[in-house]
C-alpha cells in the first residue's frame, strides 16, 4: 500500500500510523467484503474524519504524493488527487458490490508514473473466486479532467469502461427518455441510480448510492465554481435531483471538486495550494437551494455559501465588450488630443511669418 497517501506529506511519523490504520481499513474491507450486506433501508454509516493534502505553494521543492485513498467505510472509497499532481485536484469514488465494482471518474492525470490510479485501484479491488473483482468505469461527465485516467485500464482484464460521449452513455445505461428517466446499475446487493444533469456539460451524471445514501455529483454540485454552460438545462437538472431524492434518504453530497475554503473564498484558478478546504460534503440544503439559485441567476455570476455560479462564456462576452469599450475611448481620446495638437500647431506656425512682418 505505498502509494496511499493518508494526508502524509512526509510519509514518517504519524503518516506511518495512518498508513497502518490504512491497510487495517483495507484488510477489514477485503475480509468483510461478502460479510457485509444493506439489512434495511438505513443507509450503512461511514466516516468523512479525514484531512484532504492540501497541496503546496512550492509543489516542486515540497513533492506530495499523488493520491489519497479514505476508507468512507468497508465497501466505499474516497480517492483524492493531490492538488500538486494537477489544480483540478479531482475526487473519484470506488464503490464495492458482491458482483462488481464501480469507479466513478479517472480524474485528470493520464501518465501512471505521476498518477498510479490503476495500480492503486487493483489493490483496493476484493478477490473474488480467486480472481479480482470486476470493475465498471463510468464517468459524471466528458471533461478531460474526469476520464484523463482511462487509458491506465485499458488492457486489464474484467475492467470495462464506458465511452464518455452522450450516445454511448445513453445507449450503455439505457436511457430512452434523456435528460429524463433514471438508469440503474446493480453491482450485486448494492444498486446505483443514475440521474442525467446536464447543464454543465451535456453527458453530466450524476449518481446515488442506495448502500450509504450519497449523491455523487461530478460537477453538477460542489463546494466550488458550478460553471454554466446552459443556465436552462442546469436549472432542470436540480429540479430533477430534487424530487428524485424526495423520497430517499441523503446523508452526503460529494463532488468532484474542492474550491472553497473555509471561509467560503474560491482559491485562484489554477491553484496548486488549498490550505484550509471547505468539508467535501454538502448537505440536502444546499440542494434545495439550487432551483432558487438559478431562478434568480442575473446570467453571469451568484454566491451561495457553500458554492458559486458562474458562466464563463458570459463573463468572457462582457469583459470583451468591457475590453472593446475601453479600447474605443483611448483610440478616441487620441484622436482628440492627436487633433487639438495639431490645430495648435497649424496656428503657431500661420503666428511665426506674421511676427515675423511685424518685427
Ligand atoms: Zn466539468
Ligand atoms: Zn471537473
Amino acid at each position: 500500500m505505498k502509494w496511499i497517501n493518508y494526508a502524509d506529506r512526509t510519509a514518517s511519523g504519524p503518516s506511518l500510523y495512518f498508513c497502518l490504520l490504512g491497510r487495517v481499513a483495507i484488510a477489514v474491507a477485503a475480509s468483510m467484503f461478502f460479510a457485509t450486506k444493506q439489512t434495511s433501508a438505513q443507509p450503512v454509516p461511514g466516516s468523512l474524519d479525514v484531512q484532504w493534502g492540501e497541496g503546496a505553494s512550492d509543489c516542486t521543492a515540497n513533492p506530495q504524493r499523488p493520491l489519497q485513498v479514505h476508507v468512507y467505510e468497508p465497501q466505499t472509497f474516497i480517492l483524492r488527487q493531490s492538488p500538486c499532481a494537477n489544480f483540478e485536484a479531482n475526487f473519484l469514488y470506488l464503490l464495492i458490490g458482491s458482483d462488481k465494482a464501480l469507479l466513478i471518474d479517472t480524474g485528470a492525470v493520464a501518465d501512471p508514473t505521476k498518477m498510479p490510479l490503476a495500480k492503486m485501484i487493483l489493490e483496493l479491488l476484493p478477490n473474488k473466486e480467486s480472481k479480482k473483482l470486476p470493475l465498471l468505469i463510468a464517468h459524471t461527465h466528458s471533461h478531460l479532467d474526469h476520464r484523463a485516467g482511462d487509458p491506465q485500464f485499458a488492457s486489464l482484464p474484467s475492467v470495462e469502461v464506458v465511452p464518455a460521449d452522450l450516445e454511448a452513455v445513453r445507449a450503455f445505461f439505457g436511457f430512452t427518455g434523456w435528460p429524463n428517466g433514471i438508469a440503474q446499475v446493480d453491482l450485486g446487493g448494492r444498486t446505483i441510480d443514475l440521474i442525467p444533469t446536464p447543464g454543465h456539460h451535456p453527458t453530466h451524471v450524476v449518481f446515488y448510492d442506495n448502500r450509504t445514501g450519497i449523491l455523487f455529483s461530478g460537477d453538477f454540485l460542489m463546494p466550488g465554481r458550478l460553471l454554466i454552460d446552459d443556465a436552462d438545462a442546469y436549472h432542470k437538472s436540480a429540479l430533477r435531483v430534487v424530487e428524485f431524492l424526495k423520497t430517499r434518504p441523503l446523508t452526503h453530497i460529494l463532488g468532484g471538486h474542492l474550491e472553497l475554503n473555509r471561509a467560503g473564498q474560491a482559491y485562484p484558478f489554477g491553484s496548486h495550494y488549498h490550505p484550509n478546504e471547505h468539508p467535501l460534503e454538502l448537505t440536502r440544503e444546499d440542494l434545495t437551494a439550487l432551483p432558487a439559485a438559478f431562478e434568480s441567476f442575473n446570467g453571469f455570476y451568484a454566491r451561495h455559501p457553500n458554492y458559486i455560479l458562474t458562466n464563463p462564456i458570459h463573463n468572457l462576452v462582457a469583459l470583451g465588450i468591457i475590453a472593446g469599450a475601453l479600447l474605443i475611448l483611448i483610440l478616441w481620446v487620441v484622436r482628440y488630443l492627436f487633433r487639438r495638437f495639431r490645430r495648435h500647431a497649424r496656428a503657431d506656425s500661420r503666428l511665426v511669418p506674421e511676427r515675423e512682418q511685424t518685427s
